[in-house]
């Protein structure tokens, strides 16, 4: 990795595990594990290596590289085209056979890869080992006829790219919460039809269903904790009703272990309020959210920059906005803040936060 990137993308202390005791008038304190992942690290360094060998070509990124809006925008101010997630199609037109793609670290459709392999010369392809785990259980099970089940968000890139290795010979369902599980668990015990299933549950090929057998995998980025409560609930209907279900537990270690680093610091240290900090479309920085957010005061910002003046921009993710709340309302009896971090979140972004709260 370039020292370039070290600095702007690593920059300063690893904080992990630290308690901080003269944080200004804070005590602020942080898990054993967060920030970057492997699979992190491993497209940025794949990304940059590849700006750094082709001087003289062009560069078009399939979407954001990781959902974090610093790190995207330092790519792009080092010559990266970034064709948005929503208008990939786009490539075809702007970009020649010579340039080079980059598939980001959440994958890509299985269509899409393979007409831009099929155009480019140069395809680069950052995809986590970890989500090629998730698509190989996908691919052999629907393969053996299986209805997927997959715990996620329906439009997140990494789950679109999931359903993509589902043959189209099988019906494949996403269902984001326990909600919607109990709601699932209804269409099978015939309870509702299809057509009686909620918009929320997002549902391909619903009449492909086979009831004989199950095959449920994840989001690499869900919570844990859910997502053992949603396989136990739907693997207890399905199989009192006779079918097979199996599931291959696909959250990766990466985000286990940043969330139960979390769970761990929280149950520990009891701060007065918890800072989530991150991009607002990383699934993985959401979920550390909600996790911090039923116990805690939580505030999910940017970066240090949320922290203004006289307010603080945060993030709702559940009304999907930003708001501002007076600084007084947030930090007059605060004593300790815990700061929490996920898996695309620069450990920079984290060391000027801590020197922001600093000033306060
Ligand atoms: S969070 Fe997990 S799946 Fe995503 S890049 Fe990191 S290791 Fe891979």
């Amino acid at each position: 990795m370039s020292d370039m990137m070290k600095k702007k993308l690593f920059s300063g202390l690893d904080y992990s595990g630290r308690r901080i005791e003269n944080c200004g008038r804070f005590e602020v304190v942080l898990p054993k594990v967060f920030g970057f992942c492997g699979g992190v690290i491993h497209a940025l360094k794949l990304l940059e290596e590849t700006i750094i060998a082709n001087p003289e070509k062009k560069l078009f990124l399939l979407g954001e590289i990781i959902h974090n809006t610093n790190v995207n925008e330092y790519f792009q101010s080092n010559g990266v085209n970034i064709i948005p997630h929503n208008a990939m199609e786009k490539v075809f037109s702007v970009a020649s056979a010579d340039d080079i793609i980059v598939i980001p670290a959440f994958g890509i459709r299985a269509d899409l890869e393979a007409r831009i392999r099929n155009r480019f010369k140069t395809v680069i392809d950052t995809t986590c080992k970890d989500v090629k785990r998730v698509w190989e259980f996908v691919r052999e099970e629907s393969n053996k006829g299986a209805t997927i089940l997959i715990h996620g968000h329906p439009y997140h890139p990494e789950v679109e790219a999931t359903i993509s290795r589902a043959s189209s010979s099988s019906m494949v369902v996403v269902i984001s919460n326990l909600k919607e599980a109990g709601l699932l668990a209804d269409f099978f015990r015939g309870r509702k039809s299809l057509l009686e299933i909620p918009k929320e549950i997002h549902v391909i090929n619903g009449e492909k269903f086979n009831g004989d057998r199950i095959a449920m995998a994840n989001q690499t980025t869900m919570l844990f904790n859910e997502t053992v409560d949603i396989e136990a609930a739907l693997r207890k209907t399905f199989e009192h009703l006779g079918g097979t279900f199996v599931a291959c537990q696909t959250i990766c270690k990466a985000t286990y272990n940043r969330q139960t680093s979390a769970i761990q610091l929280l149950e520990k240290e009891h701060p007065d309020i918890v800072f989530v900090v991150g991009g607002y479309g990383s699934s993985n920085t959401n979920n550390l959210y909600f996790l911090a957010n039923k116990a805690y005061p939580t505030f999910y910002i940017k970066d240090s920059s949320s922290i203004k003046e006289d307010t603080l921009e945060h993030y709702l993710p559940s009304k999907n906005t930003t708001i501002f709340t007076p600084l007084p309302d947030i930090f007059s009896s605060v004593k300790k803040i815990a700061i929490l971090a996920g898996a695309s979140c620069p450990v920079g972004i984290v060391n000027s936060l801590v020197e922001r709260l600093k000033s306060i």
